[in-house]
């Protein structure tokens, strides 16, 4: 595929739409296939939005181990057990660590599975690389899923859809439109991300529209830098029935200003390469998990820790059973709750993502601290921003303003930072855009 790839990457646009249509009806075709409609057919996404399913996870829980212990070879060495008798005997079962996936490569998959595996790789955030596998049964029932929840989002059939993603359209240096061109499979806008700005936004707009978009989904980031610029131009000509982002990322107060310029709902979710779509965000910023999957909170001794505590995440995949993933450590972190969110869904949730394992910042004392989010917050003026440490100590901001924004609005930052890490040597820029991860995400800390 290599060579297809470059290809695609010196042709023309239109050479390249054509490409990727072609590619697009390839994988209609696999998403579409297996167990595809039956699974989409029995899926009730709004039970699964909202309810605990304990009864149906914990026979999924039993079902995956027994499967993984007959015919897996690195569970056939490290599995003491084939069944648990309650979910609190999960503990005994050893943790999934990207090490281990590295070090076993093929002995992680059924010599024989039911519909195939794939065989998949992520760049990461930290550029940690990793090849792992994936169940294509869980690739179509993942898929099914995905069609549900834009349905829920966009209340109803789906309709045309939006996607801002890292996909090449054209080169970043291409000045003018389109930014954007037609996947006629999926009924779908694909747009880049790498030239939504100030100046550009109303084009996308004016493509939306033309187009007929109701649904938005991709990158939250590039969502929200287009409805900063919708706001603050007074330019809201483009309403959606919804948003459904691939991945978390914005805070609450982003989220309201995505919400307001498009009039309409934004869903983030939670999900890794590996494992997938994990969970889905409410009204309260909480985001609810699926049942199928399980979410457990650990320690750095690998102790699962109570509801409510802040720790690494682990997360057992109940449907994926030729690739399994039992208490993967992804190297998220967050905190989890049973039930009682006040969004009115009874199941449980993470509360908030306090970040990833490696982001941490160094304090003039050498001590290590987690949960960047806390220092930008309640921060006025700005748009986005980037810490960069070079040194224990010392930080380096850089930001997009908004139109208001003042210097004395930095305070707040010194003060979060006082509060949270003790003295350090601030400094700060203004910037046109931030430095992204080769995904396309944004990073939200540097730490050199
Ligand atoms: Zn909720």
């Amino acid at each position: 595929m290599t060579w297809l790839k470059t290809v695609y990457r010196y042709a023309p646009y239109r050479v390249r739409q054509l490409m990727a249509n072609v590619e697009a009806v390839r994988r209609k075709q696999i998403r579409h296939g297996g167990e595809y409609h039956r699974y989409y057919k029995e899926m009730d996404i709004e039970k699964m939005l909202s309810e605990n399913q304990q009864p149906i996870q914990f026979v999924r829980l039993n079902r995956l181990l027994a499967h993984s212990k007959k015919t897996i070879p690195y569970y056939q060495d490290v599995l003491s057990t084939e069944s648990v008798h309650s979910m609190d005997e999960l503990a005994k079962i050893p943790f999934l660590t990207k090490d281990v996936i590295r070090e076993q490569g093929s002995r992680m998959v059924n010599p024989q599975p039911k519909e195939g595996v794939w065989k998949a790789w992520t760049g990461g955030t930290t550029g940690s690389s990793l090849f792992f596998h994936r169940d294509k049964q869980t690739m179509q029932y993942e898929y099914a899923l995905y069609d549900r929840l834009y349905e829920f989002a966009a209340g109803g059939k789906r309709g045309k859809i939006a996607r801002l993603s890292n996909v090449l359209i054209a080169a970043p240096e291409i000045g003018h439109p389109p930014y954007w061109f037609v996947i006629y499979p999926f009924q779908q806008l694909q747009c880049s991300i790498d030239h939504v700005d100030e100046k550009t936004y109303g084009d996308y707009l004016k493509a939306m529209l033309e187009y007929g978009v109701e649904l938005g989904t991709g990158y939250g980031f590039s969502w929200y830098l287009l409805a900063e610029s919708m706001l603050a131009h007074k330019n809201q000509k483009l309403s959606l029935r919804g948003i459904v982002t691939d991945s978390e990322g914005l805070t609450d107060t982003q989220r309201a200003s995505v919400e307001e310029a498009f009039s309409c709902v934004m869903y983030q979710t939670y999900g890794t390469s590996e494992v997938g779509l994990i969970a889905v965000q409410c009204g309260e910023g909480h985001y609810h998990i699926l049942d199928r999957c399980l979410v457990e909170v650990i320690d750095a001794e690998g102790n699962v820790l109570s509801e409510g505590e802040e720790g690494e995440l682990a997360i057992t995949d109940l449907l994926s059973l030729d690739a399994p993933y039992i208490r993967y450590r992804p190297g998220d972190r967050g905190i989890v709750r049973n039930s009682g969110c006040a969004c009115g869904w009874k199941n449980a949730y993470i509360e908030e993502l306090t970040g990833r394992v490696e982001d941490y910042l160094v304090t003039a004392l050498g001590r290590k601290v987690q949960r960047i989010g806390r220092l930008t917050k309640d921060v006025k003026g700005i748009v986005a921003m980037q810490i960069v440490q070079d040194a224990p100590g010392k930080i380096h901001v850089r930001l997009i303003p908004k139109e208001d924004f003042q210097p004395e609005y930095m305070d707040q930052m010194r003060e979060n930072c006082r509060e949270f890490l003790g003295e350090m040597a601030i400094t700060w820029e203004k910037v046109a855009e931030l430095e992204r991860a080769p995904s396309g995400k944004v990073k939200y800390l540097i730490r050199n």
